[in-house]
């Protein structure tokens, strides 16, 4: 039994590539938050989103059966990358001296072609498109993983795609647009002169280096004035977590294979899809009476704190409030973050589903500034091998410190975190973490008291 002891991956085969994914709204202590119409304040039906979304999409959005099927087209694609390994961390233990009662496991998403877990929404979402008849789609992208892994997506099911990419990640990152471009996609900086709302802001703010809230008003504008396009977002919204939930339902299968079961599960929170994927199937089955209680922990970068500084307030989620309302945790619609390097974690609020745990006390939230995300990403790195992503590292901390502190303490613990992404497109900013030039960034309380003062007044 000696070399099932020393097992590093736990791996799936294909026909283990979940058939259904799961949805957490089954199974809520609450009823799910309504999503307003942006001028009435009235709840939004389905007519109100065709403009932008495919009615599947749309029954996705609002259903409240507890697994919807995953279509053989959409499985056929995730064959490509999926299942993805799950990793004991063991020369990571090793390295922190853990005694063998503290286990360190992490799911790994980078092994997608885009490098992230965001094709797990990509492909359904141009799958439906296309089902639909929809020849073009327009989309926004901040550090370019939503962009790349949609333009993949598209890619393979034939559709027309435009990426809005914010304008200082469009200067600093042509490696992404670079990938976009080679798998078909076209990508504009944003603010661009192409919509009216991008017109708008070069007209006051010519040298804007743009934001997601603005790159988001920008393709939305794009989807609802042309009838052969539609939107597509990345994280947010209730979709996007259900097909995100793969992540966790594999990891599930997985843990059950190492005969090890987490008694804390930690992952970063930018929109908070990768967070929800992996551990809504472990969440819901102790909420639904199926399983044990779970700790899990979000982490959030201490510079875009929506969980642990923001509001839990109905918002819009641009800057130019074209988007329907959501109830989540938010620093207002016109916060503009610090230029952290974590930038998949530089959104103004949180999934409403996250939101509504959080707000439960179903789960907890910590923010981290993001040297000591890089300090635990290299000492990752060189123990694990692989590279992290810059927003991952943030839950990296805190699953190493988690251990220690059971270390400390003469605790068992099981911990598993999600790796959701590789950094090979972040080496400028590990150059700068290497070199002392990474500075600590924590937002000063007065402009998040600002950016709240400008949140809608929504009477319910
Ligand atoms: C987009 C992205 C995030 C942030 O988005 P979530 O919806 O919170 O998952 C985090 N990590 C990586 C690697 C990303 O690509």
């Amino acid at each position: 039994m000696a070399e099932r002891a020393e097992t590093t991956k736990y791996l799936l085969p294909e026909d283990r590539i979940p058939d259904s994914w799961y949805n957490i709204a089954a199974d809520l202590p609450v009823p799910p938050t309504a999503v307003l119409h942006p001028g009435t304040h009235a709840p939004i039906g389905p007519g109100d989103l065709a403009p932008l979304f495919p009615l599947a999409i749309i029954g996705q959005e609002v259903t409240t059966d507890r697994f919807v099927r995953i279509p053989d087209a959409v499985r056929d694609v995730y064959r490509l990358w999926r299942p993805t390994p799950l990793y004991r961390a063991r020369r990571l233990e090793r390295a922190l001296e853990l005694p063998p009662g503290v286990r360190i496991f992490y799911k790994y998403e980078g092994t997608s072609p885009a490098g992230s877990h965001k094709p797990n929404t990509a492909v359904p979402q141009a799958y439906y498109n296309r089902e639909e008849g929809v020849e073009r789609i327009t989309t926004e992208t901040g550090a370019g993983q939503w962009g790349s892994a949609l333009a993949m997506a598209c890619g393979l099911f034939g559709i027309e795609l435009k990426v809005y990419m914010v304008r200082v990640s469009f200067e600093q990152k042509p490696y992404r647009r670079a990938l976009m471009e080679t798998w078909g996609a076209t990508c504009v900086p944003s603010p661009s002169p192409d919509t009216h709302a991008g017109r708008e802001i070069l007209a006051q703010t010519p040298d804007s280096t743009g934001s997601l809230g603005i790159a988001i008003s920008e393709a939305v504008e794009d989807a609802a004035t042309r009838d052969d396009t539609k939107y597509a977002l990345g994280s947010v919204l209730n979709h996007v977590l259900l097909h995100q939930t793969v992540i966790g339902q594999e990891a599930r299968e997985q843990m059950a294979l190492a005969e090890a079961w987490p008694d804390v599960i930690v992952g970063c929170v930018g929109g908070g899809s990768n967070f929800g994927g992996l551990t809504f199937p472990f969440i819901g089955d102790h909420l639904g009476g199926r399983g044990e209680p779970v700790r899990v922990v979000a982490v959030e970068p201490a510079a875009c704190p929506s969980l642990t500084r923001g509001t839990y307030a109905y918002d819009f989620g641009d800057t130019g409030r074209l988007t329907p309302l959501v109830k989540m945790h938010t620093l207002g619609h016109t916060f503009v973050p610090a230029g952290i390097h974590a930038g998949g974690l530089r959104y103004h609020g949180s999934a409403p589903l996250v939101s509504l745990l959080y707000d439960q006390g179903l789960i907890e939230a910590v923010a981290v500034k993001q040297r000591p995300a890089f300090e635990a990403a290299v000492l990752f790195a060189r123990h694990e091998g692989i590279l992290p992503a810059p927003e991952p590292s943030h839950a990296i901390r805190v699953a190493i410190d988690e251990a220690l502190r059971a270390k400390e303490a003469g605790d068992d613990k099981t911990i598993l975190f999600g790796l959701c992404g590789h950094g090979h497109f972040d080496l400028a900013a590990y150059d700068r973490y290497l070199s002392g030039n990474l500075e600590d960034y924590e937002h000063p309380q007065d402009e998040i008291d600002a950016a709240l003062a400008g949140l809608p007044t929504v009477a319910i």
